[in-house]
């Protein structure tokens, strides 16, 4: 995509990814059905999503949320206006992702790698440090690459980790530069564990933006564990981001980071954005509607702010 880069190129829209099937659903604590899965995914198109993170390949022992990966691609709408992303944390995973192709099917469209900017979470997240996340990062995107599948990737808990604290700016950049040598479609930074402020988003993406030019778009994933997620976005999208992860509702969490609660809520990234003027695409009416429907299946009421005003 070539979406402006600069803040200074005046950009009448963003690109919203809705992440709530993945990111939303996978620190749940009852098992999601597929049929649901299939549901919330058919609405959020209904809304005007048209990317989509759809699954996660894990180990279904990981993250049992995500053992019926391939059901839920099967059941997918074969949409030539949407794509569907699979995360993939590592080969395994991509080969997987390839599988859902086979024999004619839809399938995946679009591989999302994870590269964690931190030694110990990264161990306790995909076993791997920081030099092994990057190396076998590298090896999937060529992979990927080969196989003729899309690929990019998040720098995940890129503004600080649940057990080692800040993460050096140093630190992530330098992991961007080493994956930009495989040109994924996209990199971006994830605040997994929602620490980050507006001005560190503002500053990192700013830098981030200076690494990659105008070779390779960034994208935003933030969290809201400490209510600065829509200000971050906000401050990234001056920092010449264009494209976001928002979750219906705010939903989500991390197995593996404790105590991590829900991404940026997709019904407050699109109120923002489209009262400061930029195009979301997204139908805010229809998207709370989604979330009081989504609400009553789990049975709580969802974090987003825009919708509990509604
Ligand atoms: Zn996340």
């Amino acid at each position: 995509m070539s979406a402006p880069r600069s803040a200074a190129a005046p950009a009448s829209a963003i690109e919203l990814v809705e992440v709530g099937p993945r990111d939303g659903l996978q620190n749940e604590p009852d098992i999601i059905s597929t049929e649901v899965k299939l549901d919330l995914i058919a609405r959020m198109i209904a809304c005007g999503a048209r990317r989509l993170e759809v699954a996660s390949f894990v180990h279904p022992q990981r993250v049992p949320q995500m053992a019926d990966a391939e059901s839920v691609i099967a059941g997918l709408p074969d949409r030539a206006d949407c794509t569907y992303v699979g995360l993939v944390l590592n080969k395994r995973g991509v080969l997987r992702a390839l599988a859902t192709r086979e024999n004619g099917a839809r399938g995946i469209d679009q591989i999302g790698c994870v590269v964690v900017a931190s030694d110990t979470f990264g161990q306790k997240n995909q076993g791997q440090t920081i030099a092994q996340g990057i190396a076998e990062t590298r090896e999937m995107l060529r992979f990927a690459r080969a196989e003729g599948m899309r690929a990019q990737v998040t720098i995940s808990a890129a503004f600080g980790c649940p057990f080692e604290g800040d993460v050096k700016h140093s630190t992530v950049l330098a992991i961007a530069e080493e994956l930009a040598i495989e040109s994924p479609e996209e990199i971006a930074l994830a605040d997994t564990i929602g620490v980050g402020t507006p001005w560190e988003a503002g500053e990192l993406f700013g830098k981030l933006g200076h690494v990659l030019g105008d070779k390779i778009p960034m994208r935003a994933h933030f969290h809201n564990t400490r209510g600065t997620g829509i200000a971050n976005a906000w401050e990234a999208y001056k920092a010449g981001v264009r494209v976001f992860d928002a979750s219906l509702g705010g939903l989500g969490g991390c197995p593996f980071a404790p105590r991590a609660t829900g991404n940026i809520a997709t019904e407050d990234l699109v109120y923002m954005m489209e009262r400061s003027g930029v195009g979301t695409g997204i139908d805010l009416e229809a998207a709370i509607a989604a979330n009081k429907w989504f609400g009553a299946v789990l049975g709580r009421e969802l974090p987003s702010a825009v919708a509990r005003a509604a």
